[in-house]
């Protein structure tokens, strides 16, 4: 299957290229094992189950669901999706 410029298994080549790049992408969103021992928002101990649970809390809990909360509010109309859903 010769297209006249590229050898054989190029345009495969390119395909796990693009995945490779997506892969390394989604980890650099995803915490990583650089956790913090203090919470980076208020600065209280973050504790060592939740550090164990989620290697890479860089918040404590209560300012995660803060953050959380955030998210959800500025990317999501709660009373519009719940209303489709009754109906
Ligand atoms: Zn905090």
């Amino acid at each position: 299957m010769a297209n006249g410029w590229a050898p054989d298994g190029a345009v495969q080549d390119q395909i796990e290229d693009s995945i490779q790049d997506a892969l390394k992408s989604a980890r650099a969103r995803m915490p990583t094992g650089d956790g913090l021992e203090d919470c980076e928002d208020c600065g209280d101990d973050i504790p060592q189950a939740r550090r164990t649970a989620l290697p890479g809390a860089r918040t404590c809990v209560s300012c995660q669901v803060r953050r959380d909360k955030h998210t959800v509010h500025s990317t999501i109309n709660r009373r519009g999706s719940k209303d489709s859903q009754l109906r």
